[in-house]
């Protein structure tokens, strides 16, 4: 082989180890667009549950109402009363299930 068929092929191989590097490169994008897009979503739906509080009712029609549901869904949710003591007041809410309980 020539010496410019020599630096011919060590300029291919150059070339060769960028495409590798190209497509590590491409992937590592790829990767930090979708942890960007992961991010945004999670700041707008901070953003979004600021909003929400701000509508937020604690009882409506004489229901006490879920602080979780209307700020993390935009759902409101009745709060009903289960088993609770003298000095307990319990509530479960009917969409998440979650109990409150308070000092009666
Ligand atoms: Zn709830």
């Amino acid at each position: 082989m020539s010496l410019e068929g020599k630096l011919r092929q060590i300029a291919r191989e150059v070339a060769d180890a960028n495409v590798d590097r190209i497509l590590a490169f491409e992937k590592e994008k790829l990767e930090l667009d979708a942890r960007q897009r992961e991010l945004q979503a999670k700041l707008d739906a901070a953003n979004l549950a600021n909003d929400r509080l701000v509508e937020y009712e604690p009882r409506t029609k004489g229901d006490y109402m879920c602080p979780k549901c209307p700020i993390n869904s935009g759902i409101a949710a009745r709060l009903k009363p289960i088993d609770g003591t003298d000095r307990l007041d319990r509530f479960r809410c009917e969409v998440c299930r979650e109990v409150f309980e308070f000092p009666a």
